[in-house]
C-alpha cells in the first residue's frame, strides 16, 4: 500500500533523491507546495529543533505525515559556525558567493581548514506525533581559497574531499548522493522506517 508523505521543501532535486529512495518503503512523495504549505520559519539554534519545527507544521497544514531536513557546513576552527545560518552567513539576500568568501575570510587566520557538512531529517507521523523518527549524516572535509568544479550548490566548489582530491563540485551527482551528508542521513532514516 502507498502512503503520501509531504516533503517539507520545494526543492526539485531533494524531491528526487527522497522520493525514490521513500518510495521503496511505500511512501510517495510530495512537495509542501503542492499543498499550498507556506515555508516555516527556522528559529532555532539547533539543525533538529528546525527540522522538527519544518516537518510539524507541514504535517498540521496538510494532515500528512511529514519529512524535513536541516543540513549547513560546520568549521571546526569557528566553533561549528556558520551551522544552522550557513544559508544566510554572510545575511540577506542569500547569496553562495559572499557565503563562501565570508567563510574563507573567516577561516583565514587558522591553521585548521576541516569542516562537515551536516544534515538531520525528521518524520512526522503526525503533527503531534511524541516520537518523531531522527536520522543525520556528517560527510568530513576541508575547506580551500580556490573555487574547484562546476556541480553542486552552496559551499560546494570550495568544500575538499582530501581522501577523492577533489571539491564536491567535482563529483557526480550520483557520486555527491551515494557519499554526502543527506544521502547517509536518507538512508539512515529509509532504514528506521522499513
Ligand atoms: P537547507 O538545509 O537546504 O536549508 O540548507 C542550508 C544551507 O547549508 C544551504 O543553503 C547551503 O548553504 C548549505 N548546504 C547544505 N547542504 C549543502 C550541500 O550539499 N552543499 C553545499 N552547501 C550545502
Amino acid at each position: 500500500m502507498t502512503r503520501q508523505l509531504v516533503l517539507a521543501s520545494n526543492n526539485t532535486g531533494k524531491l528526487k533523491e527522497f522520493g525514490e529512495l521513500l518510495a521503496t518503503v511505500g511512501f510517495e512523495v510530495h512537495p509542501q507546495g503542492e499543498f499550498n504549505v507556506p515555508e516555516a520559519e527556522e528559529p532555532h539554534i539547533t539543525f533538529v529543533e528546525n527540522a522538527l519545527a519544518k516537518a510539524r507544521h507541514a504535517a498540521r497544514l496538510t494532515g500528512l505525515p511529514a519529512l524535513a531536513d536541516d543540513s549547513g557546513i560546520c568549521a571546526r576552527a569557528l566553533g561549528g559556525a556558520p551551522g544552522v545560518y550557513s544559508a544566510r552567513y554572510a545575511g540577506e539576500p542569500k547569496s553562495d558567493a559572499r557565503n563562501n568568501e565570508k567563510l574563507i575570510a573567516e577561516l583565514e587566520p587558522h591553521a585548521d581548514k576541516s569542516a562537515y557538512y551536516y544534515c538531520v531529517l525528521v518524520f512526522v507521523r503526525h503533527a503531534d506525533d511524541p516520537q518523531p523518527v531522527i536520522a543525520d549524516g556528517r560527510w568530513e572535509g576541508e575547506v580551500i581559497a580556490e573555487a574547484r568544479g562546476q556541480g553542486g550548490f552552496g559551499y560546494d566548489p570550495y568544500f575538499l574531499l582530501p581522501a577523492l582530491g577533489k571539491t564536491v563540485a567535482e563529483l557526480s551527482a550520483e557520486e555527491k548522493n551515494r557519499l554526502s551528508h543527506r544521502g547517509q542521513a536518507l538512508r539512515a532514516l529509509v532504514e528506521k522506517l522499513r
